[in-house]
């Protein structure tokens, strides 16, 4: 069985802990690998080489770093019919989907090479005689990300790429379920020429994400992943002082406004709803149709793209979708689907029992369309990430509005219309981070942020562009005076700018 073990110092360990997690083929439905745990020993020999390549990194001039990144960026883009068919054998999302996603990545790299200029100063000249005033943002030191498994290229790109470039070292906590994509991308830096311990990888469990958030050597930690763990996460790191932004779970809901196209509307809603199986954190879970004919309009449209979904192995490029993570994941999607049966809500498509021919043992199961689903029920108000679409009905724009505004969840929405007013006023009034007008996943480019509110995400900065580079430098301001050759005597009141 093959093993995949961290990369501390530039180089592959194997690990010591005795302890290990299998790592699934999900098309296949069998362990490919097992991963193995972290110790704490072991992220304390990582977190040890992360500082000991701290002063010589953040020395480098900030162009160095660019052309590490610009390499880096070159390297990404020769392997990345690998990492593709690597990253969809662990994840199961299909081969075209899971290279879509490295380059999604790949974008904050890109974003990376020209952070020098977001990395400067500001200088004012003779803010009083002989005084002047000026800023630098310097690097951190040992920062971290913890990331899931549904976008095991990506989420940590968002992280690493920038923190790097501004001179910070990194140790990265990939998700067990899809360790070996993250291992790549940090041989890839070293080939890049970021030099031993500027990006480890240590994987692991709770083990390690705790010595992460109780270690004071680690200044900032970034998690991505679910919101009980990302609250945890949190309020751990912000008990021990340290820096912390930490993304959470979903609901992201489509309106569908009675003017808009309908099988427009329709075609973005599958493939933002079930594409990845669902397994997205920007995935649309929930379409609001605004009034009655908008709904049967929709309906008609929907039911039949649900119903002809392209279920596929990972390898198929044709597929719409693979299968999902692990069999205990698609127990806990089918558990979900009983569930709405049960709370009332019509499964007027069920993809339950849907089998893969040839591979009957993978994760598979078949998208799934309710109706009639009402905001009291737990299929609504819960995350269930999976190919699972929830319509519940408003009858006009005001409770559709409400509903993602009021929603525990506040990551992505987005309005289908034609009606420009009724757009402006959605997203200026929506209680939502990120919002998209006839845009079905709104996921900002590298060089805006990625970030939603409310229990999606804890912490007040967000994932890469400026807010990212904010988010791993810390602001230092001088005040410099250089008298020339007027005397200064001592003054006991404040210093202030005198008229
Ligand atoms: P998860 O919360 O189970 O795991 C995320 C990370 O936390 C992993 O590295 C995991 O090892 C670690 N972890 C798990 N349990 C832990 C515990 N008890 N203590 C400490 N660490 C623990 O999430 P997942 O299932 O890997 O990913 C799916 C979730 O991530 C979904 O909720 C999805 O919405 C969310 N997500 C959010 C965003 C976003 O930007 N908001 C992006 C991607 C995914």
């Amino acid at each position: 069985m093959d093993r995949v073990g961290h990369f501390i110092g530039g180089k592959h360990v194997a690990g010591t802990s005795g302890r290990f997690h299998p790592v699934f083929n999900p098309t296949l439905g069998e362990q490919s690998k097992e991963v193995a745990l972290a110790s704490r020993a072991e992220m304390d020999a990582a977190i040890s080489n992360a500082q000991a390549a701290f002063p010589e990194w953040s020395a480098k001039s900030p162009i160095h770093r660019a052309r590490v990144m610009f390499k880096y960026k070159e390297l990404i883009e020769q392997n990345m019919q690998e990492l593709g068919e690597l990253l969809a054998s662990e994840h199961g999302k299909t081969v075209p989907d899971a290279k879509g996603s490295v380059q999604r990545g790949l974008e904050v790299v890109e974003f990376a090479c020209g952070i020098p200029h977001l990395l400067k100063g500001e200088y004012s000249d003779s803010v009083a005689t002989g005084i002047d005033l000026y800023s630098m943002r310097q690097p951190l030191g040992v920062v971290s990300g913890i990331t899931p498994f549904n976008f095991p290229a990506m989420v940590p790109m968002w992280m690493f790429a920038v923190a790097i470039a501004c001179g910070n070292t990194f140790i990265l906590k990939p998700s067990e379920k899809d360790p070996s994509v993250p291992m790549r991308l940090a041989e890839l830096m070293l080939e890049a020429g970021a030099p031993p311990g500027v990006l480890n990888v240590v994987n692991g469990d709770k083990e390690s994400v705790d010595a992460i958030l109780e270690d004071p050597r680690i200044q900032a930690v970034s998690f991505v992943g679910s919101t009980p763990i990302a609250h945890y996460v949190y309020k751990k790191a912000a008990e021990a002082g340290k820096r912390c932004q930490a993304m959470g779970g979903a609901k992201n809901h489509m309106i569908v406004m009675p003017d808009a196209d309908m099988d427009q509307a329709s075609d973005a809603l599958i493939g933002s709803a079930y594409g990845s199986a669902g397994e997205r954190c920007m995935a649309i879970s929930v379409a609001v149709p605004v009034g009655q004919e908008a709904a049967e309009a929709l309906m008609a449209s929907l039911r039949p793209k649900v119903e002809t979904l392209k279920v596929g192995p990972s390898t198929d490029p044709d597929a719409h979708f693979g299968p999902l993570v692990t069999a205990e994941h698609r127990e806990k999607v089918l558990s979900y689907v009983n569930l709405g049966i049960e709370e009332g809500a019509d499964l007027v498509v069920d993809g339950r029992d849907f089998r893969m021919q040839g591979y009957e043992s993978g994760y598979f199961m078949g998208g799934c369309l309710f109706d009639n689903v009402k905001p009291d029920m737990r299929i609504y108000k819960e995350e269930i990430f999976g190919p699972v679409l929830s319509v519940v009905r408003a009858n006009d724009f005001d409770e559709a509005l409400a509903l993602p505004s009021d929603h525990e969840f506040g990551n992505g929405v987005s309005i289908f219309t034609h009606n420009g007013d009724a757009a402006r006023d959605f997203a200026r009034r929506v209680q939502v981070g990120m919002v998209g007008v006839n845009v079905p996943i709104p996921v900002p480019l590298s060089f805006h942020t990625f970030g939603g509110w409310k229990n999606s995400a804890f912490g007040d900065t967000n994932q890469h562009g400026p807010e990212g580079v904010k988010f791993y430098t810390k602001i230092k301001t001088v005040t410099s005076r250089w008298p020339g050759g007027n005397k200064i005597g001592p003054d006991f009141t404040i210093p202030t700018v005198k008229a």
